[in-house]
């Protein structure tokens, strides 16, 4: 996808400030933050939402949970807890259309979210 602002990421063209990378996923720090730990994981092949994903992607969003683990241990929030998400369309809050799983963390979440 030439105009997704994520697959210029993945493919080297924008270079956001990364924290973790593999041949499948990139991980790198929100823009934006929402708290002192906000870090996006997405995987580098471009799937829109949610919605679009296939049996074919289970592994691929496996490993995009193993990593958001891996990465708040490393960010020293395994124990104290974090908050993962991914927002899907509208209703959902997504503005990037590219999967992100969002990694929260540094501070206590609230619940029910906004
Ligand atoms: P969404 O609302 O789609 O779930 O999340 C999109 C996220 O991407 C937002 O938290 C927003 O701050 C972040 N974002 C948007 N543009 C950029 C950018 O250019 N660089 C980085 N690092 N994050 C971005
Ligand atoms: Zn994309």
């Amino acid at each position: 996808m030439t105009d997704c602002l994520f697959c210029k990421m993945a493919n080297g063209e924008i270079k956001p400030d990364v924290v973790y990378e593999n041949e499948q996923l990139l991980a790198f720090r929100d823009l934006n933050p929402q708290a002192p730990v906000h870090i996006l994981v997405i995987p580098k092949r471009h799937i829109a939402t949610l919605n679009e994903l296939t049996g074919d992607d289970d592994a691929l969003l496996g490993s995009l949970s193993r990593a958001a683990a891996k990465i708040a241990a490393d960010e020293g929030l395994a124990e104290r807890g974090y908050r993962t998400l991914i927002n899907c369309n509208a209703d959902g809050g997504q503005t990037v259309f590219h999967i992100h799983l969002h990694l929260l963390g540094g501070r206590s979440m609230g619940w029910p979210p906004g």
